[in-house]
């Protein structure tokens, strides 16, 4: 059978990304030997992160001044990272989710942490609208994606210190104004790669201004000067990153991508908003493009697990809903087709048929 992967992370990757994968494992470029058995400073690795590096300058029109870096760690070790080498006295936060909250965690180690607005008084279903960052804040810090409550900030707006987003689950699905960041980051493993490489993309002119050490290997200058060669990289996962961003490319780039987005994200929240049984979590003007989350309403509640049933017996795999929200979530990354949304949506209204 069919399967429809609507799973959060790590999550689908482009086909022709898997298979030219599968065909470096087994031999790279004709080399006779595998991606798996060659050393990270051998010409033919040092392409492939070249090539990697430069895809991703191409396809988000990185402006000079940043540096592109692949490291490991996850987006979890830039949590500590960022105010390591960024947090003198102040920074600002935005809490939309779990994954801001250890965020925040973090970067009290390192100084006062100015929480500017929440949205965990309704389980984080939207995104903050009025907040002030303050002027000697020493950056701000967002996630542009709530992965767990499928609520997106999908704008980049102006703000008047250091701008960081931790974009681990959009990165690459819409095109994006960089020059606004001082830095991007996240992990891999939703909408780009394998798990195991940790991307960031950071303005080079706001390192060096903190005042403490700084260990080698979580200062972002190290990772410059040896471009993501300090010691050896995840070299799998980037392989396949590269793999990605040249299916990204080949499709014509990331303004492609976005409409497919759209037209995917569409497609689902129509049959939510016009359905009797189910109801969407996050709030309309919050909502995300890439993962769309739904309950059954009170009357139905009790049909939850005969609708995970229904729909894993027709290939969807990965729809149930993060625990801290309950009901389902489905992924719709980059690399999923739309034919998958229209198998979910015919699920959903079959099902609706039948109990409704
Ligand atoms: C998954 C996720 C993380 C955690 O990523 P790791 O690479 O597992 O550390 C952080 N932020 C967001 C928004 C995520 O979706």
């Amino acid at each position: 059978m069919k399967k429809h992967n609507f799973n959060a992370g790590p999550s689908i990757l482009p086909q022709i990304a898997i298979e030219n994968t599968a065909k470096a494992v087994l031999d790279l470029n004709g080399i006779g030997l595998s991606l798996l058995e060659i050393s990270h400073r051998s010409k033919d690795f040092q392409a492939v992160i070249d090539e990697a590096v430069a895809l991703f300058k191409e396809l988000l029109n990185i402006p000079e001044g940043y540096q592109v870096l692949f490291l490991g760690g996850g987006a979890s070790l830039q949590f500590a990272m960022i105010p390591y080498n960024l947090l003198s006295k102040k920074a600002a936060y935005l809490e939309t989710g779990v994954w801001a909250k250890k965020a925040v965690k973090e970067a009290k180690l390192f100084g006062e942490v100015n929480v500017v607005a929440s949205s965990a008084d309704k389980n984080f279903s939207y995104i903050p609208k009025n907040f002030t960052v303050p002027a000697d804040a020493d950056y701000f810090h967002i996630t542009t994606n709530n992965t767990i409550y499928g609520t997106e900030i999908r704008t980049d707006f102006d703000c008047k210190v250091p701008l960081i987003a931790d974009m681990s689950s959009d990165i690459l699905s819409r095109p994006m104004d960089v020059s606004k960041y001082a830095m991007i980051y996240g992990g891999a493993q939703k909408n780009l790669g394998p798990a195991g490489v940790t991307f960031v993309i950071v303005r080079e002119d706001i390192l060096g201004k903190v005042e403490r050490a700084i260990p080698t290997m979580l200062d972002y200058r190290t990772h410059i000067k040896e471009g993501s060669m300090f010691n050896t990289p995840p070299c799998l996962p980037i392989f396949t990153v590269k793999e990605t961003l040249k299916w990204i490319k080949s499709l014509g780039g990331l303004k492609v991508i976005e409409k497919m987005n759209i037209e995917k994200a569409e497609l689902l929240y129509n049959a939510i908003d016009n359905s009797k049984m189910f109801v969407g979590t996050a709030e309309k003007d919050s909502r995300s493009l890439m993962n769309i989350c739904f309950v059954m309403k009170e009357e139905y509640k009790d049909k939850e697990e005969a609708f995970m049933e229904f729909a894993k017996n027709r290939g969807m795999v990965g729809i149930k809903g993060h625990r801290s929200v309950g009901g389902f979530r489905a992924s719709t990354y980059n690399a999923l087709p739309k034919e998958s949304v229209e198998a979910l949506v015919a699920c959903m209204r079959d099902f609706e048929k039948e109990n409704a």
